[in-house]
């Protein structure tokens, strides 16, 4: 697709990625979209998927797909595996390509503070092998302790245990107590379903420590009364595959431990000899380019971007105005323009905990309860990318809420349910 036009190469096709090619489609340049998987992740939503609730396919979207309405945009699977910022070239699928401008949309990646055992005992929620996998293993503990004749195996293979009360371990509480104390109750009459333990555990004083107090109080309760059991200001000290050494003392044991404890920049940008900050995210300047690279910008969750001396949170709305502003600026450049710095126009934020309860903050206005939940559920759909999959979602949200059943109770591939709980997807995730 050499037709003089400027290359531009953009790497990661999440929200981010995504925008900037929106941006790009239809302008006098040429436009390499690579990403290592051939479809679009709904992040927001993938708490679903790992609670059974929604199916992998609802939050995720072809690429090719999505692109094939533009002419100017290619797109490449591929895993960036090398980026020379100096030579302007990259390595995808072992070859060498050349770009004028790149745009790093790379996300993040999850960080275990070096907490021993976290890393290589903890599921993770950051991608849709992720959730499938967590799932899986949620539904194998089922079968394993229906089968369990000792009583301690049973109980620590119906515990479950969240480390993190930010939205992702709030959001992930709820969903799996309304799985476990509704569904899972019917399905399972060999054991009494109240021993089974939801764990969430949260170092500081407060769930949603980014939300007004208010909402952080209505939050617990509202978890509390699903059953969840909030540990507030508790550190972990170790995990092991039987259970969470908690600072305090005491060890809760659970053979299911989900880390959403925290996130750092995406691992590959240590080996590109970029710029850095001191969580691994990729310090851009006012105008999302990295420093002392004209022609290279990041966005998205892979950008370490200060406003007022603090870095932007990494979320979805940040990485699309990103996404948008770090194309606009490119197209700046070819004109021969000044770039423009990066302004966030904050929307607000908000969390769901579960059936007809959410919290919001919109402009420091606080909403929770139903409404919240409605906004929550309307907002969502919306924003969810294909017309198939905001129908699929629909049907499964409301078999979900009126008949208290969830559709997607498959233990899909099968060799996840193989002794040991060393499934292949884990197994072959470990070896990525
Ligand atoms: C479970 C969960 C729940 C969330 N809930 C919310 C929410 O409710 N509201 C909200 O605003 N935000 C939420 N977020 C955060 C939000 O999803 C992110 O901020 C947003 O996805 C960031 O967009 P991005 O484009 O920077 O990165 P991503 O969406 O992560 O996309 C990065 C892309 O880069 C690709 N990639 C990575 N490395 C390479 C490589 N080397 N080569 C090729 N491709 C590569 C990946 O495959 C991926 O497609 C949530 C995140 C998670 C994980």
């Amino acid at each position: 697709m050499n037709n003089g036009n400027p290359h531009i190469v953009i790497i990661g096709a999440g929200f981010a990625g995504l925008w900037a090619v929106r941006t790009l489609s239809g302008k006098n340049v040429q436009v390499t979209l690579i990403d290592k998987n051939n479809y679009h992740t709904f992040l927001p939503l993938l708490y679903q998927v790992g609670a059974a609730e929604i199916e992998p396919e609802g939050i995720a979207y072809p690429i090719r797909s999505l692109i094939r309405k533009y002419s100017n945009i290619k797109y490449l699977r591929s895993e960036v595996s090398d980026l020379d910022l100096d030579s302007k070239t990259l390595i995808a699928n072992g070859r060498k390509i050349s770009f004028d401008y790149c745009i790093i949309a790379t996300g993040c990646t999850t960080n275990f503070f070096g907490i021993p055992g976290a890393e290589s005992v903890c599921f993770k929620l950051k991608t849709l092998d992720d959730a499938v996998i967590i799932r899986n293993h949620i539904l194998t503990c089922f079968e394993r302790a229906a089968f369990c004749t000792g009583i301690e195996r049973q109980n620590s293979l119906l515990t479950f245990t969240i480390v993190g009360g930010g939205p992702t371990g709030v959001e992930f509480a709820g969903a799996l107590a309304e799985l476990l104390y509704g569904p899972m109750r019917k399905d399972y009459p060999e054991y009494d379903i109240n021993k089974a333990r939801i764990v969430l555990i949260e170092s500081s004083s407060r769930l949603l420590g980014m939300l007004p107090d208010a909402l952080s109080s209505y939050t617990l309760k509202k978890l509390q009364s699903l059953g969840v059991e909030v540990m507030l200001e508790t550190s972990v000290e170790n995990i092991t595959p039987m259970g969470v050494k908690i600072k305090e003392g005491a060890t809760v044991e659970s053979e299911t431990i989900l880390w959403c404890a925290g996130v750092k920049g995406p691992v590959e940008a240590s080996g590109w000899r970029i710029p850095l900050a001191k969580d691994g995210r990729i310090t851009v300047s006012e105008d999302l380019r990295i420093k002392d690279y004209e022609n290279v910008y990041a966005a998205g969750d892979a950008a370490w971007f200060e406003f007022n001396g603090k870095p932007l949170p990494q979320t979805a709305p940040v990485a699309i105005q990103q996404g948008v502003m770090a194309a606009e600026n490119i197209l700046r450049q070819i004109k021969g323009s000044q770039t423009l710095p990066f302004r966030f126009v904050d929307k607000g934020a908000m969390v769901t905990i579960g059936r007809n309860s959410a919290v919001a903050n919109f402009a420091g206005m606080k909403f929770k309860g139903f409404f919240a939940w409605i906004i929550w559920l309307v907002i969502h759909l919306t924003n969810l990318i294909g017309f198939r999959n905001k129908i699929i979602v629909l049907i499964n949200w409301s078999i979900d809420y009126f008949l208290f059943e969830r559709a997607v109770r498959l233990i899909l591939p099968s060799c996840c349910n193989e002794p040991g709980f060393v499934s292949c997807l884990r197994r072959r995730r470990d070896k990525q």
